[in-house]
Formats: structure tokens, C-alpha cells, sequence
């Protein structure tokens, strides 16, 4: 289970996640960042440092935002 970033991480994008995840798997990409959930240890240090409430457990993320788990699967397919 990992975490995953949601829709109030587009216009924010302050990166204040990168900095206290222990594990390096929130990664730029064009319009916001994205939690790899293969790499994910699910700590909760993101949900907690980030600014805008944007990140969630993967079982947690709100109705209407749950494309947001596919579409990180798919931005690290891509990479
Ligand atoms: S701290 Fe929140 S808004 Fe900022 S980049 Fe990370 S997920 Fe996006
Ligand atoms: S839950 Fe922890 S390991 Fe997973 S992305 Fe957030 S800070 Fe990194």
C-alpha cells in the first residue's frame, strides 16, 4: 500500500514532500509530483509536510481524485 499525490499538488508543486521522504521515490513531473508505489514505505512524513493536503493513503484518497492512483502507476511505467 503506498501513498499517492492528488489534484491540490498541481498548482503548489513546492516539492516540500521530496525533502523529508527517507526513501526518494516522489519524483517532478510536468504538471505535479508523484509517489512511486513500488518504492513507497508508507511513513506518512509527505501527507504530513505538505502544504496543500494534497497526498493520501492509497485506500484514503477521496472520491473524484482515485484516477490520481493510475496515473502515477502510469507516469512510472513511462519512465
Ligand atoms: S508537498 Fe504536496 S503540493 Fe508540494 S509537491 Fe509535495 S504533494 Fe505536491
Ligand atoms: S509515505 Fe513516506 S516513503 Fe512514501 S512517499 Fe511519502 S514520505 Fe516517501
Amino acid at each position: 500500500m503506498a501513498f499517492v499525490i492528488t489534484s491540490p499538488c498541481i498548482p503548489e508543486k513546492a516539492a516540500d514532500c521530496v525533502d523529508v521522504c527517507p526513501v526518494d521515490c516522489i519524483v517532478e513531473g510536468d504538471d505535479q509530483y508523484f509517489i512511486d508505489p513500488d518504492l513507497c514505505i508508507s511513513c506518512g512524513a509527505c501527507e504530513a509536510a505538505c502544504p496543500v493536503g494534497a497526498v493520501f493513503e492509497e485506500y484514503d484518497v477521496p472520491l473524484g481524485e482515485s484516477h490520481y492512483i493510475e496515473k502515477a502507476i502510469r507516469f512510472f511505467q513511462n519512465a
